[in-house]
């Protein structure tokens, strides 16, 4: 009989379920052993690695630190935010447009709790009102572990990018935990991922995407002045919360990448550009807004464009500026040829 000294490293919350899955990190190596209806961090137990049902033994010395989380607790509201949660048909999606050289895109949220003033995904809302209240509203799509799990086929080698009309990483994933899970499958399906967010807790799933072959992580960081951010952003994490964020990905051996998407109005190009390279960051893509109906790029939220104007930032002052940031920056791609993933 193999015993081992284990320490319950998580245990995180699917919110499809009442169940949780426990993960055990031996000194060898991490295993995960079932699922249990179990929150507990920390907690030293001997357990018997060839024979997982004594577990529920092992449990039963625990029960202080267990709590069942049931659909009734899951979080309804998040500040502003109102979360509710459905179950899709499908989590795999097929892009077209601007991401067409993915194979597929996984949003494990719909709306945005960042809200962003010029968030093209606005206009991909189910109803004019869900479109009009963006950055009000999430919608948890509670089965997507469920339907990872029992996909059939191969993704071995597949693009991912995660994600295209949501950030994986807005405030409610902290609580809920969902792109983790979905990072912790994935993995096992080998395919190339990119990650694209606006917030530095991408930094708490490093141990997972140091997993995968081939990723890159992708931190949107739009301006070098906390006012423009605050302006165009409001419900985003700060500018220096995004680049600790994304230097924290790149020293631990992860590809990561800046993209500058939108560039919003810039105070200093030149210190701009040091300040992204003092990252350790070495990609990074860059895209202005565009032009419709005279004025602003294909699905662009209009509420983006009074500040624009507000701001006085025209299209010969983004080229000032990529032209700066195209002398002092190793690789800075733009458009949708910088989305490539490498
Ligand atoms: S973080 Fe992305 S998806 Fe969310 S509101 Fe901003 S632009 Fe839209």
């Amino acid at each position: 009989m193999t015993r081992a000294e284990g320490v319950i490293t998580r245990a995180p919350a699917s919110p499809s379920r009442t169940v949780q899955r426990v993960t055990i990190r031996f000194a060898d190596k991490r295993t995960t052993l079932g699922r249990r209806v179990v929150e507990s961090v920390g907690n030293h137990m001997t357990l018997d690695r060839d024979h997982p049902e004594s577990i529920p033994t092992l449990f039963a010395g625990l029960s202080d630190a267990i709590t069942t989380q049931t659909p009734k607790d899951r979080p309804t509201r998040l500040g502003l935010t109102v979360i509710d949660y459905k179950e899709v048909s499908g989590i795999l999606t097929k892009p077209k447009g601007f991401m067409a050289g993915y194979d597929f895109t996984i949003n494990p949220y719909s709306g945005c709790a960042f809200g962003c003033s010029y968030c093209y995904a606005a206009a991909f809302a189910r109803d004019e009102e869900s479109s009009s209240n963006w950055g009000q509203w999430v919608t948890v799509k509670e089965n997507a572990l469920d339907l990872l799990r029992r996909l059939r086929r191969n993704l071995s080698g597949k693009s991912i990018y995660i994600s295209s009309v949501t950030d994986p990483y807005q405030p409610i994933e902290r609580t809920l935990e969902l792109t983790r899970d979905i990072l912790r499958e994935l993995v096992h399906h080998k395919p190339r991922l990119v990650i694209q967010t606006r917030s530095p807790l991408v930094a708490r799933d490093i141990d997972l995407l140091q997993q995968f072959e081939v990723v890159q992580v992708n931190m949107t960081v739009t301006t070098d002045d906390e006012g423009v951010r605050r302006a165009f952003e409001p419900g985003c994490p700060s500018n220096q919360q995004r680049l600790d964020g994304i230097a924290l990905v790149a020293a631990a051996g992860i590809q990561a990448c800046i993209t500058m998407t939108p560039l919003l109005p810039v105070i200093d190009a030149e210190a701009f550009a040091d300040t992204l390279l003092a990252t350790g960051v070495r990609r990074f893509i860059v895209q202005p807004f565009h032009p419709k109906k005279g004025q602003y790029s294909a699905g662009t939220k209009d509420t983006a464009i009074p500040l624009i104007r507000r701001f006085q930032w025209t299209h010969s002052q983004y080229q000032a500026v990529r032209s700066v940031l195209s002398e002092k920056l190793p690789q800075l791609g733009e458009g949708n040829t910088g989305f490539a993933l490498a």
